[in-house]
């Protein structure tokens, strides 16, 4: 038992025997968590916990993103990324755009992937091609693409299911869908930031018929806007339980959870109370201990900033993911780290720290027999 006194003064005990018992924590139990005065006593829970699943291994993965076109019909009030057709500063890469920029990337890239804005005029049969020419240039690259928000407006464009967009990506080459477009569940504050996207049921449900299908997918959370501590613990709540239900059907399910704290320069939210350094440490450290099913927690240092991506993996997190090369949808909302790091600066960020770099491959096996 950790630190059984300093525990037990927080009134924490009970929820320090459950996480080193591997139990799952109540919501009542996250907001105690989340109201605990000492943030450091949270943390190193949540690193107990991250250690018990992965051990000092921190991953990494040379990867590469590409964003396709930030033309989009939803129009998101936090997104500074997103252009109406037309419009100055719109852009839309042609198959072989997104080729050359892989192929110039600096080393080959393990993992690829790509995201855009929902296109009114893309039709599913581009997607199509660009999986099918991206995978013949990269043979070995898992392609890691388009979140449930563009799956879902693939589906309405083509008049046809979901499951059906989805088995046509997958027999293109597509391996996995990252987490985005999740935001926040809760449906009244969705329904001020984002109100044209999917919503939880048809995110959740998207990500259950890929899993279905044996395909791996992420999760994400963007925080400190307008939602609330019990909107960030539904959010939690509600990935669990689709893993659950995955999980028991046989599917792959989530692989990695990714908290996103909001960037707010360029973009329509006024928020009263901006998230600090520590808020952030603390929502990522109560995601740990909540997400009791999913293996992977990811310091995305790109919206991080890298020194805090590092204080993270000591509050839970167990991967900084990669190289990227190129990032525009953060950095457009005003995100400060760089756009890129090499693989030496990655491995040197996490032995710095004392851990253990474990380059990765998409799906989190590492690569060239590491532990
Ligand atoms: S967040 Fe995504 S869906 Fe929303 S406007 Fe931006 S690009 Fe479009």
């Amino acid at each position: 038992m950790p630190e059984h006194n300093r525990y037990e003064a927080l009134g924490l005990d009970g929820i320090a025997r459950k996480v080193m018992a591997g139990e799952r924590l109540t919501l009542d139990e996250g907001r105690a968590l989340f109201a605990c005065p000492d943030v450091t006593a949270v943390g190193a829970l949540a690193h107990l916990r991250r250690t018990a699943l992965h051990g000092d291994r921190t991953f990494y993965v040379v990867n590469r993103h590409i964003n396709y076109t930030n033309v989009c019909i939803n129009g998101c009030a936090f997104c500074a990324y997103q252009r109406e057709k037309g419009q100055d500063g719109g852009f839309e890469l042609s198959i072989q755009d997104a080729v050359d920029l892989l192929l110039a990337a600096p080393l080959t890239p393990r993992e690829v992937h790509i995201v855009g804005g929902c296109h009114p005029d893309l039709r599913l049969a581009f997607f199509v091609d660009l999986l099918t020419s991206v995978q013949k240039a990269l043979p070995e690259a898992t392609l890691k693409c388009f979140t449930a928000v563009e799956i879902a407006h693939f589906a309405r464009l083509e008049g046809i299911s979901t499951i059906e967009v989805l088995q046509t990506l997958k027999a293109a080459g597509l391996a996995m869908l990252p987490g985005g477009g999740a935001e926040i569940f809760a449906p009244e504050v969705r329904r001020r930031i984002c109100p044209k996207k999917s919503d939880a049921v048809e995110w959740l449900r998207i990500h259950g018929e890929a899993h279905a299908l044996g395909l791996a997918t992420n999760a994400t959370m963007l925080f400190g806007h307008l939602e609330s501590i019990d909107d960030r613990l539904d959010h939690l709540d509600q990935l669990r339980r689709q893993q659950d239900q995955s999980l028991q059907n046989g599917g792959k399910g989530f692989t990695c959870f990714i908290p996103l704290p909001f960037q707010t320069e360029n973009n329509a939210i006024k928020v009263e109370r901006p998230l600090t350094g520590l808020d952030e440490l603390r929502t990522i450290a109560v995601s740990r201990l909540m997400l009791d099913n999913i293996p992977h927690l990811k310091a995305y240092w790109v919206m991080l900033t890298v020194k805090q991506a590092q204080a993270a993996l000591f509050f839970g997190a167990d991967d900084l993911d990669g190289t990227v090369v190129e990032e525009k949808i953060g950095h457009m909302a005003g995100a400060t780290s760089r756009q890129g790091l090499t693989k030496a600066q990655l491995e040197a960020m996490i032995r710095g720290l004392g851990l253990t770099p474990v380059e990765r491959d998409a799906r989190f096996n590492p690569i060239g027999g590491q532990a």
